[in-house]
């Protein structure tokens, strides 16, 4: 007997992907199609975008199989309420309507739009490093930060569907401005890019985080003050958020946590300062235990696992 089938979008600032996913959270081989995005791409494109890989992957369902809906993640912000988007990186989407685009490729279908950081955080929560873990962030660290909250067990309420927004937290003993309107947030200061471009204000030559994490492992010194950097601040923020929440674990994924072990020793370090309050420092934090499968994984999981949604 075939198991059901959710029809899982990830809508990024880069790239749109969709695949089949069983409720085993197993991708359905042959099923996974992508499409670029980009700042420079008009409406049109995306929406056309959009609609290939939601096309090529609903043409790969088995005859006779069940589908039991469509889950798309998508970077915010977004209106949770009207299921739009308007990604900060995607200028030519404010507002629109993607839950309803793709339900109209679909008939009888039904579709549930969450922000990606969410989608993140849910497939930690169901195969990953959060596994069975009722208080869990899951943060990606990349390009920007993002990430998404469960607490007892559930998704957190959210009325706008952006809760969980850990990259910006503005964190002590820092002050670089943000895009958000914000100074000294997460992601202002321990992003991928803007981790190298502080290594390049104190005379790191390399421009990516490949670049650093090669003179990190060849203990370059400038690197390895940005990696501390980052991974200070990571730790700074994660004790915030355990403050306010009541974290048990805390897993970081994303293309920047790989740039060194030392990352996470380093927020690891700024976490355990925290000695007064034993609570904060118990929260474990792991490195994301999924694969780059993640993001559609979490998106199936807005369809196969519901009851985690309030
Ligand atoms: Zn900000």
């Amino acid at each position: 007997m075939s198991h059901p089938l959710a029809l899982a979008v990830d809508f990024g600032g880069t790239k749109v992907e969709a695949a089949l996913v069983d409720d085993r959270g197993t991708l359905m081989p042959g099923s996974r199609h992508r499409r670029p995005t980009g700042p420079t791409a008009t409406s049109a494109e995306l929406e056309a975008a959009v609609h290939e890989v939601v096309d090529a992957a609903y043409a790969a369902v088995p005859r006779g199989a069940a589908l039991r809906g469509v889950g798309i993640g998508a970077a915010g912000p977004i209106d949770v309420e009207h299921a739009r988007v308007s990604p900060l990186n995607v200028i030519a989407w404010r507002d629109f309507p993607l839950g309803a685009s793709v339900a109209g490729r679909l008939r009888d279908v039904p579709v549930t739009l969450r922000v990606d950081g969410l989608c993140i955080t849910l497939a930690e929560q169901w195969v990953g490093a959060g596994r069975g873990v009722d208080n869990l962030l899951g943060m990606v660290v990349s390009t920007g930060i993002g990430g998404g909250l469960v607490l007892g067990g559930r998704a957190v309420p959210s009325p706008t569907g952006n809760g969980g927004h850990i990259g910006h937290i503005e964190v002590g003993g820092f002050d670089d401005p943000c895009a958000c309107g914000g100074s000294g947030c997460l992601e202002a200061v321990a992003s991928g890019p803007r981790t190298v471009s502080w290594a390049r204000s104190q005379g790191f030559t390399g421009e990516t985080g490949e670049d650093l994490a090669l003179a990190h492992a060849a203990g370059d010194p400038i690197a390895v003050a940005a990696v501390h950097r980052a991974g200070t601040a990571i730790g700074r923020a994660v004790a915030s958020a355990a403050n306010l929440l009541d974290l048990d674990v805390v897993a970081i994924g994303g293309g920047f946590s790989r740039v060194s072990p030392a990352l996470f020793e380093h927020a690891r370090a700024a976490l355990a300062e925290r000695s007064g309050f034993p609570f904060v420092a118990r929260v474990r934090i792991v490195p994301s235990g999924l694969s780059d499968e993640g993001p559609l994984i979490g998106a199936a999981a807005l369809v196969h696992r519901p009851e985690l949604l309030i």
